[in-house]
């Protein structure tokens, strides 16, 4: 079995403990490689390696042209890995090999370099929005980096979550401290190879495996990390959050969703119906931005799902590794429980399971769990208002579409979201009235990274992506510049003098 070794200050090395804990492949349910178990020790290395190579100017004094020349680097060593990392990322993610080769890893390395590009082209200097008494004073804002940011990310999106967080974080001029998902820990760490490789100095990178509750905690509370950055749960979040307080640091979010996808009347129908199933059942809906409350209207409802049932069935659950699946399972034995838990609370409180709600025939191993459609849901059952995170779709009849928006609007949740229907204007319309940081018009899922990703409402604080998401991790500096060297000008002075 592959032992791995984390990434600090430059070096890769075990944890002070010595212990490894195996990573499972979710298909197999075996171990596939041991990653070193990070003690709260580790984690403060990690972090000062990466306060030191802040400090010392060694990245953040780099021009933003030559911090993406070593960046570029790393993207030409991660696209040599390609076909390797999505392997790795299929078999410790249970993603299939369909979505990692045609997009984690490669839509993965675009993203890099997009906002490598971007980051490249922000201005620091921003003039104020326009000049003030100029024959006294020159105004103007300098964006700078925050200094030492730690990343903490999901097992669902592995290396296109440490992208995520690394990129904007070093084209800005920070250094970074990663924690990766302890289910998914292989992709980052291969990561750090290419970006060894690459040449980024010590201590700009540095990648720790342990738990979040050791490793994560540390971040959260260090006084010489400067801002967190968490992918999650909301619950998580929260955590966070509080954890973050004690020393102010900046946090930025993007946690959990309960997405809508509001179906019209006037909707292309095969678009729609293979929209909300791809909306759902992407990645088997352990997408935080997935449309797992479908909205359908009475006047359409029945061709609706007699054509939704036809189509479910095209979806293919199986081995990851073979191209021809299009479902793998789920991350983890305790994601599995957590879903089939659902399924229940949804029978129980009287939703229809249509198709799914268990694991399929001839599976004996693996997280496996069919594609599962209940209908007859009301969107204050626990299946229509809580994160499942597996492929489990709730269908809600609605008679009028304010009716629609309004319970869509009813979540403690604003992540995503989509309309489907012909009226684009109409669609336009509709997509401001939902309070959701991401709105599909006849499409979902579909990130782009120069647009800003994030939520409203419990689902997250800050942006990520765009230039907005680059933004996050600037500081924002007012300097004042006196145009004149004279001190009879300066009544101001006389507030304190009186002579
Ligand atoms: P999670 O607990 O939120 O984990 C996300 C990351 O936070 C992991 O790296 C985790 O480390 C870390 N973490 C956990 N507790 C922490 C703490 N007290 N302080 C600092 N960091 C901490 O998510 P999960 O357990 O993997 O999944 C649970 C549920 O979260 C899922 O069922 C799903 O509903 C939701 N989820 C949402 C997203 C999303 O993108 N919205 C992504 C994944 C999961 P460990 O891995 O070591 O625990
Ligand atoms: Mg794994």
């Amino acid at each position: 079995m592959d032992r791995y070794q984390m990434f600090i200050g430059g070096t890769f090395c075990d944890a002070e403990s010595g212990e490894f804990r195996p990573t499972i492949n979710p298909a197999t349910e075996e171990p596939i490689a041991e990653v070193p178990v990070a003690t709260r020790g580790d984690a403060r290395r990690a972090i000062e390696a990466a306060r030191r190579a802040f400090d010392s100017g060694v990245w953040s004094g780099l021009s933003p042209k030559e911090r993406a020349a070593v960046l570029y680097r790393v993207i030409e060593n991660l696209k040599e890995r390609e076909a390797d990392l999505a392997r790795l990322e299929a078999m410790d993610a249970g993603a299939t090999i369909r979505k990692t080769s045609m997009m984690d890893i490669p839509v993965g390395i675009e993203h890099f370099r997009l906002l490598v590009e971007l980051g490249e082209r922000l201005p620091t200097y921003e003039p104020l929005p326009w000049v003030d008494f100029p024959y006294v004073s020159w105004n103007f804002v300098n964006r700078e980096p925050i200094g030492v940011c730690a990343g903490i990310i999901p097992w669902n999106f592995p290396f296109m979550m440490t992208v995520w967080k690394v990129a904007p974080a070093l084209i800005m001029g920070n250094t970074v401290v990663l924690k990766p998902a302890s289910d998914t820990p292989l992709t980052a760490l291969e990561f750090a190879k290419c970006a060894a490789d690459a040449g980024v100095p010590d201590g700009v990178l540095n990648v720790v495996t342990g738990s979040g509750s050791v490793v994560g905690a540390e971040l959260c509370t260090s006084p010489l990390v400067d801002k967190v950055a968490l992918t999650g749960s909301t619950e998580t979040g929260r955590t966070v959050m509080k954890l973050a307080a004690d020393t102010v640091k900046k946090v930025t979010l993007e946690l959990g969703g309960k997405s809508p996808t509001l179906v019209l009347e006037d909707a292309d129908l095969a678009l729609a119906v293979d929209g909300a199933l791809f909306g759902t059942f992407f990645h088997a809906g352990q997408v935080c931005e997935s449309g797992t409350r479908c909205f359908v209207p009475a006047s359409i409802y029945d061709e609706f799902m007699a054509r939704m049932l036809e189509r479910v069935k095209k979806i293919k659950v199986g081995d990851p590794l073979d191209f021809e699946t299009t479902m793998g399972p789920v991350v983890s034995r305790s994601q599995f429980q957590r879903v089939m838990g659902y399924v229940e609370a949804g029978r129980q409180e009287g939703a229809r399971l249509l198709c799914g709600g268990r694991r399929p025939a001839g599976f004996e191993r693996g997280f496996f769990v069919e594609p599962t459609l209940f209908d007859g849901v009301r969107n204050d059952m626990r299946i229509a208002r809580e994160e499942i995170f597996g492929p489990v779709l709730s269908v809600i009849r609605y008679e009028d579409v304010d009716e629609a928006i309004a319970m869509a609007n009813d979540s403690i949740y604003g992540l995503g979201g989509a309309v489907f229907s012909r009226d684009i204007p109409r669609a336009i319309d509709l997509a401001k009235r939902l309070r959701t940081g991401t709105v599909w018009i006849n499409d979902y899922h579909l990130i782009n990274a120069l647009a800003p990703f994030g939520g409203y409402k419990q689902s997250g604080v800050g942006r990520e992506l765009g230039p907005h998401g680059l933004l996050e991790y600037t500081q924002v500096k007012h300097i004042h510049v006196d145009l004149t060297l004279d001190r009879a000008k300066r009544f101001w002075y006389d507030y304190i003098f009186n002579d």
